[in-house]
């Protein structure tokens, strides 16, 4: 069982996103992701052009200290993608000092047992498993096209089983009106579980202010670097 950890950053900040947007967390962020999204906003995990030198190695203990320190209402685990590693002393971990475990995955591998909730955020280059859309608290569905929503619930056979399914434009394009308006008409012709959108924490650059957050790598790719 792995209980050390490849971490690229970690962070107090509150959750940009979703259902607990606004609510102060504590972001473990974990090195590695074999999705490789044409457009990803965390390719420092990842890409040759932007992974750090030297990547910190953590234990699950120490990790759960360093998050309890900062008296977070909850832990997000993010990437990358977290769940190509196994998260389970990790999880056992955060559970011993006291604190909830969020995840942010884009579905396609297993989801350990043990989080209290569970953001799905499935990703064209490696589509989700139909288990992990069944456990999702919520979706985010990355609106990169105005055709975007209707091919993903095609995907999904038409119907989705979250009761939330977020509608965030790819950030790249959030001020494309043909993005904007696509999910404002989808939320305004289907209602739930559409929910329509938005990366809060990017215009306050609240990750940010931590000293142990990274810059983040070129929003919606470097086409320098071939993403
Ligand atoms: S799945 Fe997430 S971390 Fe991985 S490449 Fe795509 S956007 Fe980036």
């Amino acid at each position: 069982m792995a209980d050390v950890y490849p971490v690229n950053e970690t962070f107090l900040s509150w959750q940009g996103e979703g259902v607990h947007l606004g609510r102060k967390a504590f972001f473990i962020r974990l090195q590695g992701c074999p999705v490789k999204c044409a457009w990803c906003d965390s390719a420092s995990t990842w890409h040759p052009g932007f992974v750090p030198k030297q990547v910190r190695k953590s234990s699950a203990e120490a990790l759960a200290a360093e998050a309890a320190s900062s008296r977070p209402e909850f832990v997000v685990l993010t990437g990358g993608e977290p769940c190509v590693h196994d998260l389970g002393p990790l999880l056992a971990a955060l559970a011993s000092v006291g604190l909830k475990a969020h995840l942010e995955t884009c579905g396609a591998y297993p989801i350990a047992r043990g989080f209290a909730w569970v953001t799905v955020s499935p990703k064209w280059a490696k589509p989700p498993l139909a288990d992990s859309l069944a456990r999702a608290d919520e979706v985010k569905l990355i609106v990169e096209a105005p055709d975007s929503i209707d091919r993903w619930t095609e995907a999904v056979g038409g119907k989705w089983l979250s009761p939330n399914v977020w509608l965030h434009p790819e950030w790249s394009q959030r001020a494309v009106p043909a993005v904007l308006r696509a999910i404002t008409e989808q939320v305004k012709s289907f209602g739930a579980p559409f929910r329509a959108g938005w990366q809060v924490h990017k215009p306050y650059a609240a990750d940010s202010l931590d000293p142990r957050a990274r810059p983040p790598a070129p929003l919606g790719g470097d086409p320098a670097n071939g993403f």
